[in-house]
């Protein structure tokens, strides 16, 4: 059988990683797909990577999918005089209005209803959480006064949370909006929305994107605050896909709260069968060193055993000074743990007997059961929507999962998923016909040899292209 990973590695391009080259050798190295990070790229900018990646992608024959991550309502403090340093104790002002540069006595903010939201006694954590500043009054109006809880030095434009604060502002900004109508004309793969409190932030963005498109472009939550985890369930109806985005809900949350969290996200995804991606300093030593520390190494390892879909490096691809090594190493970790036993998926077999798609699911089920048991190479199907990948996917079974599809569109989409192989293929003379070939086209491509069993998904008639009702085991 080919020795292809099936964790997914999803790369950040940035300045680290900017031309074709560069995107080649990250594919190259088991990239599949690539993020196009919305908080830093402009559109000019975009446009270039993602005509490099579609060249790329004819010339290596790979479906590397595209990512568009949207910023959402992320907070952000002004300029900053250079060599500015908060000491722990000092009283600062905090406002909004004109923009102006600030200092250690008053910074200006980005968002100006915060005066108003905020109340006394709350925290504001800067860069991260590695400044803390807590509120001591406010005139709900224009500024608010803290005192500095942990000081440091203090940089332009860095991000800030606000873990017991409720902020009116909306998921989809005005840039959200304008990035996210940019990224569908482009037909990008995935679109990501940053901060996601309810499913109706979700709902807004599907219902931007159905006006912009005439095809579904799926989108991934990206749960980083403490109400993203609380109205999980909910949110999970209408994403297809969610981020565990650690480095935010770190702030957001007390940090030794996300590994929990991580075990829950995961395990309710692949309920949902839904992809799930591990975010956010995997490999950040590797953005100086060329090796990771071995916290690093356990925590990808982890990752890939809880059940990931795909682990994602930021800074590390985007910024950092060994891009391609960084791949190379998340590379061999993934393929030392992926194929043990130790990945373990505890959700039971589908039970929503009258739901228009039992039928397809259990049979999605079952395909991965027997694999398992008969030793068989590979799991095929035949889909339209690419539904079937999701599911089978979902049911992590040991083999690959290789889907044959006549719609180029998720071609690129499915890259994302645990174990999926995606192949372009487009006949519906008969369905003995039909499994002939793609299992010769597995066979071609190493993923099947001869006395290999296969387990073939398929839908009879094979012309009226429906939902899959046949599971066939054949032997090459
Ligand atoms: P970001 O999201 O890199 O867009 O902030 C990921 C995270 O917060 O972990
Ligand atoms: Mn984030």
């Amino acid at each position: 059988m080919k020795r292809i990973k099936k964790t997914k590695i999803i790369a950040t391009l940035g300045p680290s990683t900017s031309d074709a080259d560069c995107i080649e050798k990250l594919i190259n190295g088991g990239v599949d797909v690539l993020r196009i990070n919305f908080s830093h790229s402009s559109h000019k900018e975009a446009e270039a990577l993602i005509k490099d990646i579609r060249q790329v992608n004819t010339k290596l024959n790979t479906n590397t999918s595209i990512l568009a991550d949207l910023q959402g309502p992320k907070l952000r403090i002004g300029d900053i005089r250079p060599d500015t340093n908060l000491k722990d104790g000092n009283k600062i002002s905090i406002k909004t209005g004109e923009e102006f540069i600030g200092d250690e006595k008053t910074i200006f903010i980005n968002y100006q209803s915060l005066p108003n939201e905020i109340n006394t006694g709350e925290k504001i954590l800067i860069d991260d959480g590695k400044i803390i500043l807590k509120v001591t009054d406010t005139n709900k109006k224009d500024e608010i006064n803290a005192e500095v809880i942990q000081g440091g030095d203090l940089f332009s434009n860095k991000g800030f949370n606000l873990p017991n604060t409720n902020i009116s502002q909306p998921a989809l900004t005005e840039k959200d909006i304008k990035d996210a109508v940019f990224s569908a004309k482009q037909n990008v793969d995935w679109i990501a929305l940053s901060f996601v409190r309810h499913e109706s932030d979700v709902k807004s963005l599907i219902k931007l994107l159905e006006k912009k498109t005439d095809h579904r472009i799926p989108v991934i939550a990206k749960i980083e605050k403490p109400e993203g985890v609380k109205n999980i369930d909910n949110i999970m109806k209408y994403a297809s896909g969610v981020m565990v985005a650690r480095g935010d809900l770190g702030v957001e949350i007390n940090a030794t709260e996300v590994p929990l969290i991580q075990k829950k996200l995961v395990y309710k995804a692949k309920k949902a069968r839904i992809p799930v991606i591990i975010a956010t300093q995997m490999m950040e030593s590797m953005m100086e060193s060329l090796n990771p520390n071995r916290a690093e190494v356990n925590d990808v390892a982890n990752s890939v055993m809880d059940g990931a879909d795909a682990v994602m490096l930021s800074g590390e691809t985007s910024v950092g000074k060994h891009p391609i090594e960084v791949i190379q190493t998340i590379s061999s970790i993934i393929g030392k743990v992926e194929n043990s036993n130790l990945i373990s998926l505890k959700h039971k077999h589908p039970t929503d007997y009258d739901s228009e798609r039992f039928i397809t699911k259990s049979i999605c089920y079952y395909a991965a059961k027997i694999a398992n048991d008969t030793n068989a190479k590979a799991i095929s199907t035949l889909t339209n929507s690419g539904y079937t990948a999701y599911q089978i996917s979902s049911w992590r079974p040991k083999t690959h999962v290789l889907v044959f599809t006549s719609n180029k569109r998720i071609l690129t989409q499915l890259n994302l998923l645990w174990g999926v192989k995606a192949f372009y293929y487009d006949s519906t003379e008969s369905t003995d016909k039909t499994v002939e070939e793609i299992n010769k086209i597995a066979f071609d491509n190493n993923y099947l040899h001869k006395d290999d069993k296969v387990i073939n998904l398929t839908s009879m008639p094979i012309h009226l292209k429906g939902m899959v009702n046949t599971v066939r085991v054949s032997k090459i």
